[in-house]
C-alpha cells in the first residue's frame, strides 16, 4: 500500500530558551519559513520548547495563526495528584499542545524511565488527545553488543503495550550514539532500522496504521545531511536537536526539498 506521509520536522530544545527567548525565536523561525513557503508547506514543522514556554508560544502561534505546531517534551503518566514536578497531560491539552515527546534517550538515561513508564506516558497522552512521538534508540554499547534494530524494535514494542493506534503517534528512532555527537547514523543505517520498526508497527498495530504513522530519525541531523535522510523510503523527518536552536540551519532543513533537489 503506498501511502503519502508528509515529512514532520520537529525541533525539540531540551532545556533551552527562557519564555522571552522562546517568543523571539519562534517569531525570528516563523520570518524565516515564510522566505521559504513554497518548500515549507511540504513538510510539517513543530517545536518542543520547555514546560514554561509553552503558554507563551501557544500565545503568539495563535494571534499569528503560525503554521508551526508545538509540544512538550514530557508528560505524567497520572492525569492529576500528589506528583510534585509532574506535568499532566490535561494541562498540555489545554495549552493547545499537539504533541508531546515521550522516551527521549536523555529521559531514559538520566532519569532512568522504564520501558513500563514509557508506555504508561504513551497512553496518558492518548487519554488527553496528544500525539505521542516515542522515542527509541541504542546505545553504542548496545549496537556492539546486539546490533542495530533489536533494541530500538524492543523499545517500541514494550512502548506500544495495549495501545491503540487509531489514536495517533509518531516514532522517532535516535540511536544515542548519534545524538549531540556530531556523528549521525548513516542513511542506509537509519533506513535498515526504520524499516524495522515499521514492520513491528504492522505487526502490532496493523497495515494502516503503519503505513500512516511517520518514523523520523534524529541524531546529529543538520542542513547539510536531511536531504540524505528523506531519500530514503522508511525515514518521514527528523527529531532535530542542537540545530533545531539555529534558526537559519532549522529553516534550511525544513527546506530539505532544496538540497535533495528532489
Ligand atoms: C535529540 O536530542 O533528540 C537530538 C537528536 O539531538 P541532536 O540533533 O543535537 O543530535
Amino acid at each position: 500500500m503506498a501511502v503519502k506521509r508528509t515529512p514532520f520536522i520537529a525541533g525539540n530544545w531540551k532545556m533551552n530558551l527562557d519564555h522571552l527567548q522562546s517568543i523571539a525565536f519562534v517569531q525570528k523561525l516563523a520570518w524565516a519559513l515564510a522566505d521559504a513557503k513554497h518548500d515549507f508547506a511540504d513538510a510539517e514543522v513543530a517545536v518542543f520548547p520547555p514546560f514554561t514556554d509553552l503558554r507563551s508560544v501557544q500565545t503568539l502561534v495563535a494571534a499569528d495563526s503560525l503554521p508551526i505546531g508545538y509540544g512538550a517534551q514530557d508528560v505524567s503518566a497520572h492525569d492529576s495528584g500528589a506528583y510534585t514536578g509532574e506535568i499532566s497531560g490535561a494541562f498540555l491539552k489545554q495549552l493547545d499542545c499537539r504533541y508531546v515527546i515521550i522516551g527521549h534517550s536523555e529521559r531514559r538515561t538520566l532519569h532512568a524511565e522504564s520501558d513500563a513508564e514509557v508506555n504508561a506516558k504513551v497512553k496518558a497522552a492518548h487519554r488527553h488527545g496528544l500525539v505521542p512521538v516515542i522515542c527509541v534508540g541504542e546505545t553504542a554499547e548496545d549496537l556492539e553488543a546486539h546490533g542495530p534494530s533489536a533494541v530500538p524494535v524492543a523499545q517500541l514494542r514494550a512502548a506500544l503495550d495495549g495501545v491503540d493506534g487509531s489514536k495517533g503517534l509518531v516514532v522517532a528512532y535516535e540511536p544515542v550514539w548519534a545524538i549531540g555527537s556530531g556523528q549521525a547514523a548513516t542513511p542506509a543505517q537509519a533506513e535498515q532500522v526504520a524499516a524495522a520498526l515499521r514492520a513491528l508497527l504492522v505487526e502490532l498495530l496493523g497495515e494502516e496504521v503503519a503505513q500512516s504513522t511517520r518514523v523520523l530519525y534524529g541524531g546529529s541531523v543538520k542542513a547539510a545531511n536531511i536531504a540524505s535522510f528523506l531519500r530514503e523510503p522508511n525515514v518521514d523527518g527528523a527529531l532535530v536537536g542542537g540545530a533545531s536552536l539555529d534558526i537559519p540551519e532549522f529553516a534550511s532543513i525544513v527546506r530539505f526539498k532544496k538540497h535533495v533537489g528532489a
